[in-house]
């Protein structure tokens, strides 16, 4: 009888890490339409300024209310410090309160979610879908009808005014 039920709970084991890994229904990973760079990290780190290269490369978070970008509030494009990909429209930004830069939602397609288990409790971290560099953090307690808090480090953004042209992308 034992040697049975210890068969069916190892017949589980499987489906576990599927369950560890499965992003909050909040931020589903929309299907993205993006090419992957693969470029390694050592080349990021000599284009980049070493505190936005602890963030999108080593997961380093920024100390709160240290972004110019918080008060940020002109429309425009927020891109990727790394590769330069549009990732939030200006019109998706709120203000949050928490000291980082806060959006409701990312440019469809262009983050990808994983979960992260640094702290005690499951986050959703996200990152850019091209060059894979951590932008934050996704929570459910944002404004309706979304729920999202899109919760970005400012350093691993770069904000272009609404009439500048968007940088080439950076390969
Ligand atoms: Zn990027």
């Amino acid at each position: 009888m034992q040697r049975r039920s210890l068969l069916k709970a190892l017949a589980l084991l499987p489906a576990l890490p599927l369950l560890g890994n499965a992003p909050l229904s909040l931020a589903q990973a929309i299907a993205s339409s993006i090419t992957p760079l693969d470029k390694p990290h050592d080349a990021w780190r000599k284009l980049l300024p070493p505190e936005a290269y602890a963030v999108l490369f080593e997961e380093d978070t920024e100390a709160p209310r240290s972004s110019p970008l918080n008060q940020e509030k002109r429309d425009g494009t927020f891109v990727c410090a790394a590769c330069y990909l549009p990732l939030f429209a200006s019109q998706d930004k709120y203000e949050s309160g928490t000291g980082w830069p806060s959006f409701t939602k990312p440019i469809d397609g262009h983050m990808n979610t994983k979960r992260d288990f640094k702290l005690f409790f499951p986050r959703t971290e996200y990152h850019c879908a091209r060059c894979g560099g951590h932008q934050g953090h996704v929570f459910d307690d944002g404004p309706k009808p979304r729920g999202e808090r899109w919760c970005n480090n400012g350093v691993a953004l770069r904000f272009i005014p609404e009439g500048e042209p968007l940088p080439e992308l950076r390969s």
